[in-house]
């Protein structure tokens, strides 16, 4: 059969496959509702006011994870991504950053959520191409001259969507780089930090350290959460950086709430007790994971040699012919199969080339990822 009859075909069975978003699946989120089991009992520093900046050892298992001192570790919320959106609108409205002149690298394809909230708060966005050793380097140095490029958003671990790992030459350089701008930030999500699912962790250089070997220790506010160790929804969420970094954001968080979800943060310390305890469940992660992964690439390759293999994260990049990303999406859709828009991992949505597709192996189970890919496959061929 060729392959518009069998493209004709699978259009018949009217799937409906949802690979827009890279979730964990059932079997993932499972691995932690021991988490719910852990408190019988809990102590009224922990139930009552207080802590704003988290309970001690959960700061210790943050700090731990990210090779960090505790005293550098602010504990948030369920989700890293409200902490992100809060430490850009911070830089706004204390004046560190000004709506309308501020402009901010991103590194693309990267993370559709970052450009989300940069277009929301009215910060101008620069996209530089990524490289398989971190942002394209020779541009941020260039741009960074200007006093008005406020910042840059890195994904140093398993960077979203490709998995890239930054180089140590690609973080020395962001830490020791000359800016303009005295208030440069890099916005250091490491979302993905401990999350490989073949061999070791990747080991990076610390950006704190870096940066404040050259007098730059204000420049990195790193992100980190639970949502992709625990459960997504109720996870627990950090941003670290030095002191005189994160004074502003100190400031508003006194203002904002007299303190965190403790009782959370004592389950994730309950149920994971240590680095060890959390490596020891990334490995349960990493064996549903890896399959998942070797499936796409397996058939991808078939069709094309221009995708990511990651040793970790949750994402694989897929670079179609020029001009095609948009339609081979679009059939995929008509088909029954939903892959996050083409152009969402640019700012604006805007792909130049019309050639990226994002492809989260993670949530579908493997018989609606072989069909969602055999889509996908056919899709190509047919644009
Ligand atoms: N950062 C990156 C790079 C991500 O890929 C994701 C999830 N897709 C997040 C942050 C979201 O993290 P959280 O759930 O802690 O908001």
């Amino acid at each position: 059969m060729d392959a518009q009859s069998r493209y004709n075909k699978i259009k018949e069975k009217k799937l409906n496959i949802d690979a827009s978003r890279g979730k964990p699946d059932a079997n993932q989120t499972a691995l932690s509702l021991g988490l719910l089991d852990t408190l019988t009992d809990c102590p009224t520093s922990i139930v009552n006011y207080g802590g704003l900046d988290g309970i001690p050892e959960m700061k210790q298992m943050f700090a731990d994870m990210l090779e960090m001192n505790p005293n550098e570790i602010i504990v948030g919320g369920n989700a890293s991504l409200t902490m992100m959106f809060d430490a850009v609108q911070t830089l706004i409205q204390s004046g560190i950053w000004q709506c309308g002149k501020t402009k901010i690298i991103c590194p693309s394809p990267g993370y559709d959520r970052h450009f989300a909230i940069c277009q929301h708060l009215g910060l101008e966005m620069i996209t530089i191409p990524m490289t398989t050793q971190g942002p394209d380097m020779e541009m941020v140095i260039k741009l960074a001259a200007d006093p008005n490029v406020g910042g840059i958003w890195c994904v140093p671990v398993f960077s979203n969507p490709q998995g890239y790992v930054y180089s140590n030459e690609t973080i020395k350089a962001l830490a020791s780089m000359q800016a303009a701008n005295p208030n440069f930030k890099i916005l250091w999500d490491n979302a993905y930090a401990i999350h490989h699912f073949r061999g070791r962790r990747p080991q990076i250089l610390n950006i704190l350290k870096e940066c404040e070997n050259h007098g730059n220790d204000t420049r990195p506010i790193i992100f980190a959460s639970f949502s992709k160790i625990s459960l997504p929804s109720a996870a627990v969420a950090c941003m670290a950086g030095s002191a005189s970094g994160m004074e502003v954001f100190r400031k508003r968080l006194a203002i904002q709430s007299i303190g965190p979800d403790k009782v959370n943060q004592l389950r994730h310390v309950r149920f994971f007790k240590d680095l060890q305890g959390i490596e020891t469940h990334m490995k349960k992660h990493a064996e549903i994971l890896r399959p998942k992964f070797e499936l796409v690439t397996k058939m991808l390759s078939q069709q094309t040699d221009s995708f990511t293999d990651p040793d970790g994260g949750y994402f694989i990049s897929l670079e179609t012919a020029p001009g095609k990303a948009k339609k081979i999406q679009t059939m995929c859709k008509e088909a029954g199969v939903l892959f996050t828009d083409a152009g969402a991992t640019f700012p604006y949505g805007k792909d130049p080339h019309d050639t990226n597709l994002r492809i989260p192996p993670t949530f579908l189970s493997m018989e609606e990822l072989e069909q969602a890919m055999e889509v996908l496959c056919l899709a190509m061929e047919l644009a």
